[in-house]
């Protein structure tokens, strides 16, 4: 099984300061993290993100399903929601799932 951390593509857009609007929305400013390269685009402290007081948040399948910040072309979330290959033909998976009442 492949490695979830190396899903990422190290883009760094998701270390951008967001602000929410009145409604809600988010969006993203171009005021990076400080601990944010913003040349090469990757974390200066990476391996203590989490103990720096920055928020830093591990980006986990549960966690990924559940943010609303993330950029819309993250891989995480391109990966999540690409199709599953489970090696079966759809008929076999479409009477797999029904058979599960799913
Ligand atoms: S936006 Fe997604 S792909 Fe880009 S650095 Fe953040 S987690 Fe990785």
């Amino acid at each position: 099984m492949e490695n979830w951390e190396d899903t990422c593509n190290r883009c760094g857009q998701c270390c951008f300061e967001k602000w929410v609007d009145e409604e809600g929305g988010i969006h993203p400013t171009p005021i990076p993290c400080r601990y944010l390269d913003i040349h090469t685009r990757q974390c200066r402290v990476y391996h203590k993100r989490f103990e720096v007081g920055e928020g830093c948040v591990k980006l986990t399948p549960d966690v990924v399903a559940t943010v609303r910040w993330l950029p819309e072309d993250c891989a995480y979330l391109r990966h999540r929601n690409r199709p599953r290959d489970t090696g079966e033909s759809p008929t076999v998976s479409r009477r797999a799932a029904s058979r599960r009442k799913v």
